[in-house]
């Protein structure tokens, strides 16, 4: 169902598609991502960096200042500067897709909100997601399978 998803830019020079559903979906409400994509927050589906087919363009990454010092970089189009993905802490198995970007966002809802203490205070959450006011323990939150997948790139 969640298999084969495609997205792309705003000019449609950058098109993907993912081979398979990410590991995990995040809501993040930090600051950081308020900033930088000029909204409430960000949505970022987390897949290993090898699932997501690029269909047409090569997407720049662009390192931007983090809070927490670890390097986040930023993976845009080079013509409309879209933001497609991220990458953090150097980590290049593991991509955030921004789930924005998808053709069907609806398809990958949030799995948890994180950094809810920055949340902007008209965004009401919904009950039966979990949400923590920072980050959270992924071992008690993820599937099995996931965090099989995790292990799988990270060790
Ligand atoms: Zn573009
Ligand atoms: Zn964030």
């Amino acid at each position: 169902m969640k298999d084969g998803l495609e997205g792309g830019c705003a000019c449609g020079k950058v098109r993907y598609r993912l081979a398979s559903a990410p590991m995990f979906v995040h809501c993040c409400h930090c600051r950081e991502c308020q900033r930088q994509t000029g909204s409430a927050f960000v949505i970022n589906a987390l897949i290993e960096t090898d699932r997501i087919a690029l269909l047409a363009g090569a997407p720049t990454a662009v390192a931007v200042p983090a809070e927490s010092g670890r390097p986040q970089e930023i993976y845009r189009c080079r013509e409309c500067q879209t933001a497609v993905w991220s990458q953090y802490g150097g980590r290049a198995e593991l991509r955030f897709v921004r789930v924005g970007t998808l053709d069907d966002p609806t398809a990958l809802p949030p799995d948890v909100h994180i950094y809810t203490r920055s949340k902007l205070p008209w965004v009401t959450l919904p009950q039966a997601i979990p949400a923590f006011e920072a980050y959270y323990d992924s071992r008690q939150l993820w599937p099995a399978a996931s965090l099989e997948r995790r292990r799988a790139i990270f060790g």
